[in-house]
């Protein structure tokens, strides 16, 4: 179906003007292209790693492009924490500051979990409405299976709108819109199934476990929805007809839904999308610099799982400042952080700050840290070539582990004992050897990487202060 391409205000294009300056202009292109003529869906909660890859262009480009046409209120950023089981959305706002450390509990799967900002933190991008105006500026007025997929399964789960359209019919047994303070009461013919009754904007679920004899009798159940969050019950009951009364005591309407719990609701949900995870946006660059602070709240400490720390010192410019003088000396220093910046934003880190001559960095996985550190080595070498000598020594330390993010002295930052470990680590460098732990080196990405470099690595154990137990670390030559 044509339609006429969504007209551009002479403001909205200035920013696009404004969002070029400073974002890979080819992106910027296909994102003013999106709203011009992508559909209102397609605008919902764009998935950054998906639109990168339809387009063709580098992920990293393209999550620093919407960053920053989020600072021009080009785009909204949304901060939606995905159930890890269906892949519902089971909280969303315009900032990460709404997440609290509590479980998180998935009705439709009956489960609580632990917000982790690797795994359930997804951060996506809505159009701003005064950019252009798309239906789901209202999820309440979304008609309701545009609701379950723009608002519930907005951007978790990887299904085309063929297969939801066909998928959808075979496991719902019945589905309304019922007002705010309104009651019906339908009738349904219950099969020998695990039947889930479902509402997703109040997150509401009541179980029926269907089996034993047929019976002709109607069996009756209420089930109301408000905002209580209570176990999910389980009600046992045989096939045959059932009067179901729903109420909903909420202040907007309720969507209550009957899934049969059977392989289509499965297919459905079982294949997940790659998304562009709180943590994965934490060590892009463009984003350190742009929110330094305001992404979370003093006191707020929300998981990661995995972090990949690269610690580096510099050893070796009192030498050199006795050999070349304090010009000289002071630019190779200078020079030394420019590299070390352009290797890490290049390797998809982001460098969390300097303490003198040290820098600590972040990356999303061991391969990309390492990466970043044999790199480092390389261009420190051509650098004193550049003038003749070896003076400067970057001594580089890596570590892979949980950690927390942190708001501390006005950045975010990192915290726990993976941060320490690294940080000693990069302590036992005493040459150009690079020294990493376990979970570094054995990364199967990482392990390419080495083997393609022709390195291996050299285990030892040692005493890392504040670590009780000997520690095995890994020298790479
Ligand atoms: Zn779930």
């Amino acid at each position: 179906m044509n339609r006429p391409a969504y007209p551009l205000s002479a403001e909205v294009q200035a920013r696009f003007a404004g969002l070029a300056e400073c974002a890979d202009k080819r992106i910027v292109a296909d994102m003013a292209e999106l709203i011009r003529n992508g559909t209102d869906r397609e605008l919902n909660r764009v998935n950054v790693l998906e639109f990168a890859q339809r387009h063709g262009v580098n992920e990293e480009g393209v999550i620093a492009a919407f960053v920053h046409a989020a600072r021009l209120g080009l785009f909204d950023m949304v901060w939606s924490l995905l159930c890890p089981g269906c892949g519902g959305v089971l909280s969303s706002n315009n900032t990460l500051k709404h997440v609290h450390q509590r479980d998180y509990h998935c009705a439709l799967c009956a489960t609580a979990y632990e917000p982790t900002l690797d795994q359930m933190v997804e951060v996506s991008f809505t159009v701003n409405p005064r950019v252009r105006r798309i239906a789901a500026h209202e999820p309440h007025k979304l008609p309701l299976w545009e609701y379950y997929r723009q608002a519930y399964w907005s951007s978790g789960i990887d299904v085309s709108d063929e297969e939801y359209d066909r998928l959808v019919p075979q496991f719902t047994l019945a589905a309304l819109e019922l007002p705010s303070g309104e009651q019906h009461t339908l009738t349904v013919e219950l099969p020998q199934k695990f039947i889930i009754v479902f509402e997703p904007v109040t997150h509401t679920a009541h179980f029926i476990d269907v089996q034993g004899e047929p019976t002709t009798e109607t069996q009756e159940m209420k089930v109301a929805f408000d905002h209580e969050h209570t176990p999910v019950p389980t009600t046992s009951m045989r096939p045959g007809p059932l009067r179901l009364t729903l109420q909903n005591r909420i202040e907007t309407r309720a969507l209550p839904s009957l899934f049969i719990a059977d392989d289509p609701l499965h297919d459905m949900l079982v294949e997940k999308k790659r998304f562009l995870t709180a943590t994965r946006l934490f060590t892009n660059q463009t984003f350190r610099d742009i929110y330094r602070t305001d992404t979370l709240d003093i006191d707020q400490r929300l998981k990661i799982t995995s972090l990949t720390f690269l610690f580096t010192d510099l050893k070796g410019s009192t030498e050199l400042y006795e050999r070349v003088g304090d010009l000289v000396a002071y630019d190779m220093v200078k020079a030394h952080f420019h590299v070390l910046n352009d290797v890490i934003a290049a390797q998809t880190g982001a460098v969390v700050k300097t303490i003198g001559d040290a820098v600590m960095a972040t990356f999303p996985t061991p391969d990309r840290g390492l990466a970043a550190a044999l790199r480092m080595r390389e261009a420190m070498h051509a650098l004193n070539q550049s003038r003749d000598g070896e003076d400067l020594l970057l001594k580089i330390g890596l570590h892979e582990g949980p950690c927390l993010a942190v708001t501390l002295n006005d950045r975010l930052d990192y915290f726990g004992q993976s941060v320490n470990i690294a940080a000693r680590v990069q302590g036992l460098a005493m040459s150009r050897s690079i020294f990493a732990t376990k979970p570094v080196v054995e990364h199967p990405e990482a392990k390419h990487l080495l083997d393609a470099a022709g390195l291996t690595p050299v285990q030892q154990s040692a005493m890392l202060k504040g670590i009780s137990e000997e520690f095995c670390v890994f020298e790479i030559p």
